[in-house]
């Protein structure tokens, strides 16, 4: 393709962009499609002689887009957030334009200066302490990899990396019961072993409980191991619990253990002031990460890894060999070694579009928009003859459910909860998925959307009322 072309098909494609965003809310939520639908049409290998590219985009509005669930829509309530907006997207074009590969300082200055400062300015606005560097990493799952390797290391006085796992003695590592899967990963995939990861009980909040958290690490302490690392959780995926950080930081302190704090949807909350005091004990965090790709209007991936002394992660993973080497090497921070891939794309730009195309106040805003309208329709429901509150509101989620009839065993009422969520999702309007408290099925309430206004919130309110009366 030539780019006199390219330039036509460009701005072809922008007007299908902005067309799209304003359209967005004809479509229905979560797509449609069954299995197979797409695979069945397409042919079994790439074709031979080019073909015209308005062939290719009519072929992605015919068979692609049915095919996708709309996460900018201002009626996704499912899952987290993976909010997007307009400045964002357009840093992500030029990006590609671009196409950089941003390994070291040298393969393009911009991005890794970037890359320090918009760290700077994300740490000043959740409130971390400024003895802690950033950096962004592809997603809060790797920033968790990368947190575990490091405090694995300081644990084994750096010998894990030199001499492997044998003879070391047994590390323990303590989350609650409600955090993340990407936790039980990362402690498969350096070797440390699930049966080492312990799960603290959570208070009737799902939040972790921490003298709970200590019997267990003195109950290790006891038999021999060594406890090494907590992952505190702020914003448990299932609920939204957090974790109380002031007291777990207390114990981490007294207890010499890692601290790292997975934060990934709710960090975005943090730099509203009023949420600030959570992150009074800070000083004593050693690793924190949040997703600006969830909740700060920044497109997917964009995860802020922070850490107090990122050259225990950089001796972890530290490579240097002689092609990687440059003039400026070790002048600027090398960002390839505070993770696990080489490569790098140039992340810094979006963020840097979005916090000056909105401004802090603007982001703050939108982010306190967000949990009054998520608090508003807490409220319907929390008055409601038909349903019940099943978790309360942790920031901008919530879960609920039908209310028990009289007698009702758990598992019809799960069944009849699984056939309200898949009425509501079948017809398209709002989109919700679901977790589990104690048995219990539940629906998750999850606002973040860009866009999403109170307009959205009451036509969720009818589609949930509407799937309810059909199930009667
Ligand atoms: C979403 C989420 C993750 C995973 O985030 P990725 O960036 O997709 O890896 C981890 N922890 C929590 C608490 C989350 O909500």
């Amino acid at each position: 393709m030539d780019t006199q072309s390219f330039r036509k098909h460009a701005h072809q494609i922008v007007d299908w962009m902005a067309d799209y965003l304003e359209k967005i809310e004809t479509f229905p939520v979560k797509s449609q499609a069954q299995l197979g639908d797409l695979l069945k049409q397409l042919p079994l290998a790439a074709p031979k002689q080019p073909e015209a590219f308005e062939h290719v985009f009519e072929d992605f509005q015919r068979l692609i887009l049915p095919g996708i669930t709309h996460w900018q829509h201002p009626r996704f309530f499912a899952y987290f957030p993976a909010n997007s907006s307009p400045p964002s997207v357009l840093a992500e074009m030029l990006v590609s334009a671009m196409a950089p590969q941003c390994m070291l300082w040298e393969t393009s200055p911009a991005a890794n200066e970037l890359e320090t400062r918009m760290m700077e300015w994300l740490r000043s606005l959740v409130g971390l302490p400024t003895n802690f560097a950033g950096t962004i990493q592809d997603s809060a799952s790797t920033a968790t990899l990368c947190a575990l390797i490091a405090a694995r290391e300081r644990a084994l006085n750096f010998k894990g990396i030199a001499e492997g796992l044998f003879d070391q003695s047994r590390l323990t590592v303590y989350a609650s019961q409600e955090v993340h899967s990407s936790i039980d990963k990362a402690v498969k995939v350096i070797g440390l072993g699930l049966q080492n990861l312990r799960k603290v009980p959570v208070d009737r909040h799902f939040r972790m409980q921490p003298q709970e958290l200590l019997k267990m690490i003195q109950s290790d302490r006891a038999k021999g191991f060594r406890p090494a690392c907590v992952v505190a959780c702020f914003g448990t995926t299932g609920v939204g619990a957090l974790d109380p950080l002031n007291e777990i930081a207390d114990i981490c302190e007294n207890e010499n253990l890692f601290l790292h704090v997975d934060a990934a949807w709710a960090g975005s909350a943090l730099i509203l002031e009023e949420n600030q005091h959570h992150l009074a004990s800070a000083t004593k965090f050693d690793s924190f990460v949040f997703d600006p790709h969830k909740w700060l209007f920044t497109n997917f991936d964009c995860a802020a890894h922070f850490l107090k002394d990122p050259q225990e992660l950089q001796r972890s993973l530290s490579v240097l060999p002689s092609y990687l080497q440059s003039a400026e090497t070790g002048k600027a921070p090398e960002y390839r070694d505070w993770t696990i891939p080489l490569g790098r794309r140039f992340r810094a730009l979006k963020l840097w579009f979005v916090m000056r195309c909105y401004g802090t106040e603007g982001l703050k805003q939108m982010i306190r928009h967000h949990i009054d309208l998520a608090k508003t329709l807490y409220e319907k429901i929390s008055e409601s003859e038909t349903f019940e509150i099943a978790s309360e509101r942790n920031l901008a989620l919530f879960t609920f459910g039908l209310k028990p009839t009289a007698h009702e065993s758990l598992e019809v009422m799960n069944e009849r909860n699984l056939q309200l969520l898949e009425t509501i999702n079948r017809e398209g309007r709002i989109y919700l998925t679901r977790t589990e408290i104690a048995g219990k099925l539940v629906l998750r309430f999850s606002v973040g959307q860009t866009t999403t206004q109170a307009r959205h919130m009451d036509e969720a309110w009818a589609a949930i009322q509407s799937a309810a009366r059909l199930l009667i």
